[in-house]
């Protein structure tokens, strides 16, 4: 999400007449677009943000939820020049240029909302990258109990599908071959709004000519229904990878988090996918030590992770977040006891992982071209349709491009590809 922001605060910038600085050492304005999910995220903002400080006279900007967590104490306590909420941050450019005069801009009025499916920020034909993060929602009114967006990023808004894809469609004439379609919870697209519902805005964003890859984050469990299921099968160029969240495997825990599910819906969220999909893979997101977890919940979500042998999981360690629900519970284990537990929860998770990367090996792949790989000029990277990281020899015509491959081999957690015909 951070990402889609900060590609239409670069645009608006753009338009308003600056230029990208080749380094913080040489730039007039330096922008952080923050997070404010976890407190680590805070405090590592926050130690950039003093280190830029004592090393020039750059205007400092803070955008994106910890600007409008934080807001006004960013600028009294002299982190901040200029703080910009994540409704605003879009007109930035025009914010700077209009000189001054106010400090912060943290309203979360909807008719901010406008520029973010602005026509223009599909961009000119020779700068698009081939990949674009393309918002359908904004906010969230789930209110998981641990959560700080719905604070910051306030309620749920969709915007017109139509904008959505016509904005789509123009990002295909740029050059565009891959767009991620972004929301909270986009399952929940248009139930704000009247709007039509994710599923048929995924079918349609498919359909687009020219498109290889739509992709789509986050899904909740408790509004990922099957009709999207059907859609995806339906639609080759649909990602076969699904971002699942699952937080735990006790319902205890889940209840307690405000999830709405069970571990058995989930469960037969899971088995329908199985059944409908022949090959696609399942990410989640998991969180250890929310307050009161015990041995018992804990070992529940070990048990989920045997069970449903996701391909990737983002995993975290409780963080308290000031304003949530359950900031106020009390924690029950010491922070040390947290970080085993997380561990041991990371090492299940990458010997899965890798199981099912090796499963890959000898299997025909397509990739979707991103760019020259770290270790060799003549390598470039890639993912597959299941998002599993891939190398495979290739060049610069080949960004953006699908190409074939077999797969030869597992190296970490990278696989590598030979081209077939
Ligand atoms: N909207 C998505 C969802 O419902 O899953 C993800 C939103 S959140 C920005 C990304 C992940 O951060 C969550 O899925 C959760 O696992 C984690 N997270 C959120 N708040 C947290 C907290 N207070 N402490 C630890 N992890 C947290
Ligand atoms: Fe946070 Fe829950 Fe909304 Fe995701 S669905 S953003 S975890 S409140």
């Amino acid at each position: 999400m951070n990402k889609g922001d900060s590609d239409l605060m670069a645009h608006s910038l753009e338009k308003a007449g600056l230029r990208r600085a080749s380094g913080e050492e040489t730039a007039d304005i330096v922008v952080f677009n923050t997070c404010s999910v976890r407190a680590h995220a805070e405090e590592r903002a926050l130690a950039r943000i003093r280190s830029a400080r004592s090393k020039g006279q750059a205007l400092i900007v803070v955008t994106g939820c910890m600007a409008q967590r934080l807001g006004k104490r960013l600028l009294a306590q002299g982190y901040a020049d200029l703080v910009v909420g994540p409704y605003q941050s879009p007109r930035l450019g025009e914010i700077l240029s209009s000189g001054g005069g106010a400090r912060a801009y943290l309203s979360q009025d909807h008719r901010d909302f406008a520029p973010r499916t602005d026509e223009a920020a599909a961009g000119r034909r020779d700068e698009l990258p081939f990949h674009k993060w393309v918002t359908i929602t904004h906010g969230c009114e789930n209110y998981c109990s641990y959560c700080i967006v719905p604070y910051v990023r306030g309620r749920l808004i969709s915007f017109p599908s139509e904008a959505i894809l016509r904005h789509i469609r123009q990002c295909v004439e740029g050059g565009a071959t891959e767009i991620t379609l972004l929301g909270q919870n986009v399952n929940q697209y248009g139930m704000d709004s009247g709007d039509i519902p994710f599923h048929r805005l995924l079918a349609l964003a498919a359909e687009t000519p020219g498109l290889l890859r739509v992709n789509f984050l986050t899904s909740h469990p408790m509004d990922f229904r099957d009709d999207i299921v059907r859609v995806i099968a339906d639609h080759g160029n649909i990602s076969r990878s699904v971002h699942l969240p699952l937080q735990s495997g006790s319902d205890r825990v889940l209840a307690l988090m405000n999830r709405k599910y069970t571990l058995e819906r989930y469960a037969s969220i899971i088995a329908h996918l199985e059944r409908t999909l022949p090959d696609h893979a399942v990410s989640t997101d998991l969180i250890v030590g929310f307050p009161g977890e015990t041995e018992d919940d804990y070992e529940l979500t070990l048990e989920a992770v045997r069970r449903f042998r996701f391909d990737e999981a983002f995993m975290y360690a409780y963080s308290p977040r000031e304003g949530t629900p359950s900031f106020a519970m009390e924690e029950g284990i010491g922070r040390e006891r947290k970080l085993e537990r997380l561990q041991n929860l990371i090492d299940l998770q990458r010997a899965i992982s890798r199981e099912k990367l090796l499963a890959r090996v000898d299997r025909a792949e397509e990739i979707i071209v991103e760019g020259p790989s770290k270790k060799s000029p003549d390598e470039y990277r890639g993912r597959t349709y299941l998002n599993h990281p891939a190398v495979l020899p290739a060049g610069p015509a080949d960004v953006g491009r699908k190409v074939s491959v077999i797969i030869k081999k597992l190296r970490g957690s990278t696989l590598y590809g030979e081209r077939s015909a």
